[in-house]
């Protein structure tokens, strides 16, 4: 397993260290896959998450010695073994779930859910019916999810992602910052052979200024292999 640091970056003692059970005693909770906003009894806005690098990701935990809950939206992946399993399906049912089991007590939150930016501000409770030639719907912001468990006051490690498609490490360091998070992982979106519905991924991993370990550039790998290298950016950073 290699990181490769683009600045000062956590390559030293711990890199050809095992991680077997080096998350032992850890509660990892992970959110993954998309979200869906219902419109009607039959219609929903989502995305196209496929949940692949969460999974991935509680897996890796896991693997590390980990308890792992994994909070998923709706996806086509079999439950890993040993990994508790929540489903969830819209962005409010994920936050509900999250400030649930972080209020319990948990390590590490890793953010990995495509969580819908908008909701439609009202369900229509009958199938909404083709009346003109256009429909407006009014959407209503939806909680972010990080931010409010950042802002918890029993407060886990937090660790969100960012997928981009321009001038990544802006947005990926200002998010890191306006969700107060302490590591975030960001990947360009614009490429159709990582990210979102891809079995492989690329990575750039920043993290907070307490923490102060600079950059880690992830290059392309299978998720499994991404995973394997951000649980040792966890370790890296201190968790
Ligand atoms: O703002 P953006 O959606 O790009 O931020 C991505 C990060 O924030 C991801 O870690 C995602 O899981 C998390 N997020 C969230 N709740 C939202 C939106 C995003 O937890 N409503």
């Amino acid at each position: 397993m290699q990181l490769t640091a683009t600045s000062q970056a956590p390559v030293n003692e711990r890199e050809n260290s095992t991680v077997n059970n080096a998350l032992k005693g850890k509660h990892v909770v992970i959110t993954a896959g998309p979200t869906r906003e219902a419109l009607d009894p039959v219609r929903y806005i989502s995305n196209y998450s496929s949940g692949k690098m969460g999974f991935a990701i509680a897996e890796a935990c896991r693997d590390a010695g980990a308890r792992v809950t994994l909070l998923t939206g709706p996806v086509n992946l079999p439950t890993p073994a040993g990994i508790e399993r929540i489903d969830i399906v819209s962005a409010r049912d994920l936050l509900a779930a999250s400030e649930r089991i972080v209020d319990d007590g948990c390590d590490v939150f890793i953010a990995t859910a495509a969580v819908a930016d908008y909701r439609a501000e009202q369900i229509s409770d009958q199938k909404i019916k083709k009346t003109g030639d256009s429909l407006t719907l009014t959407l209503v912001k939806n909680p972010d999810i990080v931010s409010t468990i950042s802002g918890h006051a029993k407060r886990p490690f937090m660790f969100g992602f960012a997928a981009e498609t321009q001038s990544m490490e802006n947005y990926a360091r200002g998010k890191l910052a306006a969700k107060r998070l302490d590591m975030i992982a960001c990947n360009d979106v614009s490429r159709s052979d990582i990210g979102f519905a891809a079995d492989d991924n690329s990575m750039t991993v920043f993290f907070s200024d307490q923490i102060g370990l600079g950059a880690v550039n992830l290059a392309k790998a299978s998720k499994n292999k991404i995973a394997e290298q951000l649980v040792q950016c966890l370790l890296h950073a201190g968790v």
